[in-house]
């Protein structure tokens, strides 16, 4: 039986209270079903993207061991390690290890790159119960000496697929390595193919297997939808759906490259929408920054590429904009997974332009099914939408198709329009043609 309340879990009283501080009542999948066997001493493979509730399932249990067995803190020698892709992920499990650890006496770190070691090596030095690391920083500071993980007995991997996407394997396995073999250890990731399975087998000793379907989950709260259109008019339908965001909602808008992020952001800015830009050319400080400025909504407008908007969990992100397709599926998933977080409904809506039609191919192919097309936009691209329809999505899905509900005061066009893609054609415009329709509601600027 799968507890369905937190209480049903043997969880110590000071992690309780902090849980419903925290309005947390019921468990979420993933944690109702690992949780009792992480804290029966279990391994655990589990698939499940971020905004399932998985940084939870896991620190709730380090939290109960070192509340139930705790132990002086020894130099350098963390008790508990988890490795995460990013500093930004590595942030957020910190901040969950914070608030569900608010009445219990831990002490961590955080370790990763782009920022000087020097206040991680004193923090190291003082000892910390858990660890929460970068792979390349890690290796950087064990190799100087400053990390021991020779007392390490609970080890997690977080988000697998994107630390081998990001060329960490060879890191991942020399920190392996260097872990007791008697230890209990915990690996996430959003997809499990082949190869990450064969990477799990390697660390795992028998383990618990808990799925969280990450498409159809994700497809269920998110309400995904493909703009075809041609490059040069992806800026005006941005500006315009950034136009009919309500106050208070943020967007975030992920860009292919860090310089086009910063384009972006300043011509988002520019348009009289507060816009800045994370990516891996800011410092730290600057992307910390940016982010708690974004979470308290003085920037509505978050501009990302891949690999910084990891980790970035802020509740009121009602909308993703795939400015550019990503040209790995896998990124698709992790970006639509910044919105519609822990239950709230999000939309997400992707720009296809010509020379991205393989992309989207690959995208639909591996959430099977094609997308919404948002044939109710102003540069609706219907000899594209056309042929991707003849030749494009190799999938069998029947696209979702929601009810419309064009007259005012409701969402906008894509996101209360929309046709699936087995209706063809374009309700008007033509080929790259429009920006002359009436509009619904009033953008803040009209920008065609
Ligand atoms: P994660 O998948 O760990 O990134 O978590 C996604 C979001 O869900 C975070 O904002 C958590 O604070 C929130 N969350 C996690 N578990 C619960 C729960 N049981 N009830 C309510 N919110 C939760």
């Amino acid at each position: 039986m799968t507890p369905n309340t937190f209480e049903a879990l043997p969880l110590a009283a000071p992690i309780q209270r902090a849980l419903s501080e925290s309005k947390y009542t019921t468990p979420s999948p993933i944690q109702a079903q690992a949780i009792p066997h992480l804290l029966k001493g279990r391994d655990l493979l589990g698939c499940a993207q971020t905004g399932t509730g998985k940084t939870a399932a896991f620190s709730l249990p380090i939290l109960q061991e070192l509340h139930a067995d705790p132990r002086p803190l020894r130099p350098k020698s963390p008790r508990v390690l988890v490795l995460t892709p990013t500093r930004e992920l590595a942030t957020q499990v910190g901040k969950s290890l914070e608030t569900y650890g608010k009445y219990i006496k831990i002490k961590h770190a955080l370790v990763y790159g782009g920022v000087g070691q020097r206040p991680q090596v004193n923090a190291m030095r003082s000892g910390v119960d858990v660890l929460v690391a970068c792979p390349g920083r890690l290796l950087d500071l064990i190799d100087q000496g400053h990390i021991n993980l020779s007392s390490v007995d609970f080890f997690v991997l977080d988000e697998v697929d994107r630390m081998l996407d990001m060329g960490f394997q060879r890191d991942v396995q020399r920190i392996v390595a260097l872990l007791p073999k008697k230890r209990q250890s915990l690996f996430f990731s959003a997809t499990l193919a082949p190869a990450m399975v064969n990477l799990a087998h390697t660390i795992l000793v028998d383990p618990v297997t808990v799925s969280i379907a990450p498409e159809t989950t994700t497809a269920e709260k998110v309400e995904q939808r493909v703009c075809f259109i041609e490059r040069e008019n992806k800026r005006a339908l941005l500006l315009k759906l950034l136009g009919e965001q309500k106050p208070g909602e943020l967007t975030i808008v992920f860009s292919r490259t860090k310089h086009g992020s910063d384009k972006l952001a300043r011509m988002i800015s520019k348009d009289g929408i507060a816009a800045e830009a994370i990516h891996g050319n800011r410092s730290q400080p600057q992307r910390d920054k940016t982010l708690a400025r974004f979470r308290e909504g003085k920037i509505p407008v978050l501009v990302a590429t891949d690999v910084a908007a990891r980790g970035v969990d802020v509740k009121a992100v009602t909308l993703v904009v795939n400015f550019d397709l990503p040209n790995e599926p896998e990124a698709y998933v992790h970006r639509i997974g910044r919105t519609g977080r822990a239950g709230a409904t999000g939309h997400a809506a992707s720009f296809c332009c010509p020379d991205e039609r393989d992309y989207l191919r690959d995208i639909e192919k591996l959430i099977g099914n094609p997308l919404t097309v948002d044939d109710d936009q102003d540069w609706h691209l219907a000899s594209l939408a056309a042929d991707h329809l003849r030749h494009g999505s190799r999938s069998n899905g029947v696209a979702k198709v929601k009810q419309g509900n064009r007259s005012g005061g409701g969402r906008p066009s894509g996101r209360s329009g929309g046709r699936p893609a087995s209706s063809g054609g374009s309700s008007g415009g033509g080929a790259g043609g429009g920006g002359n329709r009436r509009r619904r509601r009033g953008p803040r600027r009209a920008s065609a």
